[in-house]
C-alpha cells in the first residue's frame, strides 16, 4: 500500500514525498483511515514503529483547513526531547500546509515560548508541567481544540505525571477527538484510557516482542569488570552511533568521562543537565559529532536517532519493559541494530522474565581473550548500581 490511498492533501503528499516514506507503517495503515474520520484511538506500538506520523499526518490534513492561528491540535510527550522530536517532525511533515506548530517545555526561560503563542499556533506539542502553567494562567487557550493525542503515555505515567495529565484533560474538555498512544498497558493507563476515549478503535501492533530487526545479545560479566569489557567490546564493533544505558546519572556522567578519556567522542545525556546541554547532546549525537552517548532510562526514552547501531546495556534495566523501550533506540523502521545487554549475578530474574516475554531464550556471548576472572583491584570504584527503591511490577502484560 502506498501514503496515497489515505487521501491527503497534495501538500502533505509531496512532503511525504520529500521525507522519503514509502510505505506506511503497519501502525500508520491501521490508525490513519480511522483518525481522519474522527474516531479516537487508543494505540499500542512499540517505539520505532513510526507513531508521530501515524497522528501527525492526519492532524494536518485535517488542519489544512479551517481558521488559522488557533490552537486546534495539542500533543502531551512526556520528555523536553520528545516535545522538540515530535514538533520538528510536524513542522518537517508540515512544511507545505502552512500551519505553525510550536514546542512548550519547562527547564527555558518561558519568555519564546510565549512570545510564539501570542502570535498564533495552529498544533501545540507540550510537556505536562509548562503546559498546566500556561493553562492556569490562560496564556494558553484550548477553547478551540479539536484533537488531544497522548503520546507515550505509559512512559508520563512512570513519570508521575498522571494528576498533571487529569488536570489538563479538564482544560481540553471541548475537544472533538483523543488519540493515546503507549508503548505499553499498564493497568492505569488502561483506566485513563476507559475514561478519556469515546467508543475507541483499538490498535496493536505485535507489542509482545521488539523488532525482528535487532540482535539480541547477553554478555554476563562480573560488576567490577563492566568498564573493561566494554573497552574490550567497542574495539570489535562499529563505533559510529552507539547509545550506551546505565541506571543512574552518576554512572552515566562517569562513564562518558572514561570513554573520553579512551579517546572516544563521547557525551552524556542525564537529568541532572541543564535543558541546552540535553539538547547540545543530542543534536552532537544525531549529527555524528558524538559517536557515543551514555544516557539513563528517563533521558533517553522516545527520542528517535535513526541511525543508531547499537544499543548497550551497561546496566540492565529492572523491567522488560523498560527494557523494550531501551532497544527501541536502535532497529528504528526496520533498519536492523544490536542490543548489548551486560548482565551480572543479580540480574538473573530480569533476564529470565524477559526470555520469557520474548518468547525466545538470548544468546550469551562472550569476548575471547578477555580475562572474566580478573580480581577486583582496591582502586576500583565500580560498585553495583543502587536498585531503584520500588522495583515496578510491569512484567505483567
Ligand atoms: P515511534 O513514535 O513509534 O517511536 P517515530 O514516529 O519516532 O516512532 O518513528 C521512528 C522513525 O521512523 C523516524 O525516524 C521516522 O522518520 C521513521 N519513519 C516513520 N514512518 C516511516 C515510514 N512510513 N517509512 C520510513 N520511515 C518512517
Ligand atoms: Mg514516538
Amino acid at each position: 500500500m502506498s501514503f496515497k490511498e489515505f487521501n491527503f492533501s497534495k501538500e502533505i503528499l509531496s512532503q511525504i514525498e520529500v521525507l522519503g516514506f514509502q510505505i506506511p507503517t503497519p501502525i500508520q495503515k491501521m490508525a490513519i483511515p480511522v483518525v481522519m474520520q474522527g474516531r479516537d484511538v487508543m494505540g499500542l506500538a512499540q517505539t520505532g514503529t513510526g507513531k508521530t506520523a501515524a497522528f501527525a499526518l492526519p492532524i494536518l490534513d485535517k488542519l489544512s483547513s479551517g481558521t488559522r492561528g488557533r490552537i486546534r491540535a495539542l500533543i502531551v510527550a512526556p520528555t523536553r526531547e520528545l516535545a522538540e522530536q515530535i514538533n520538528n517532525a510536524i513542522i518537517s511533515m508540515g512544511k507545505k500546509t502552512g500551519l505553525t506548530s510550536i514546542a512548550i517545555y519547562g527547564g527555558v526561560n518561558a519568555h519564546g515560548q510565549v512570545k510564539k503563542l501570542n502570535r498564533g499556533a495552529d498544533i501545540v506539542v507540550a510537556c505536562p508541567g509548562r503546559l498546566l502553567d500556561h493553562l492556569k494562567t490562560k496564556i494558553i487557550n484550548l477553547s478551540h481544540l479539536d484533537i488531544l493525542v497522548l503520546d507515550e503515555a505509559d512512559h508520563m505515567f512512570d513519570m508521575g505525571f498522571l494528576p498533571d495529565i487529569r488536570k489538563i484533560l479538564k482544560f481540553a474538555s471541548l475537544r472533538k477527538q483523543t488519540l493515546l498512544f503507549s508503548a505499553t498497558m499498564p493497568k492505569d493507563i488502561q483506566k485513563l484510557a476507559n475514561e478519556i476515549l469515546k467508543n475507541p478503535c483499538h490498535i496493536e501492533i505485535d507489542h509482545k516482542a521488539p523488532i525482528d530487526a535487532i540482535e539480541h545479545a547477553l554478555f554476563p560479566v562480573a560488576q567490577h569488570l563492566k568498564t573493561e569489557l566494554l573497552f574490550e567490546l567497542l574495539k570489535s564493533t562499529d563505533t559510529n552511533s552507539i547509545l550506551i544505558f546505565t541506571r543512574t546519572k552518576h554512572r552515566a556522567k562517569a562513564l562518558d568521562r572514561k570513554l573520553q578519556q579512551k579517546g572516544y567522542r563521547a557525551t552524556s545525556l542525564q537529568g541532572n543537565l541543564s535543558q541546552n546541554r540535553r539538547q547540545e547532546a543530542l543534536d552532537g549525537f544525531r549529527k555524528g559529532t558524538f559517536q557515543i552517548m551514555v544516557a539513563t532510562d528517563i533521558a533517553a526514552r522516545g527520542i528517535d536517532v535513526s541511525l543508531i547501531s547499537h544499543v548497550i546495556n551497561y546496566d540492565m534495566p529492572d523491567t522488560a519493559d523498560a527494557y523494550t523501550h531501551r532497544i527501541g533506540r536502535t532497529g528504528r523502521a526496520e533498519r536492523s541494530g544490536d542490543a548489548f545487554s551486560f548482565v551480572t549475578s543479580e540480574d538473573n530474574d530480569t533476564v529470565r522474565l524477559l526470555e520469557k516475554q520474548l518468547g525466545e531464550k538470548i544468546k550469551r556471548r562472550s569476548i575471547e581473550g578477555f580475562n572474566y576472572n580478573a580480581p577486583k583491584k582496591s582502586t576500583d570504584n565500580e560498585q553495583a548500581p543502587r536498585r531503584s527503591f520500588q522495583k515496578r511490577k510491569s512484567f505483567r502484560n
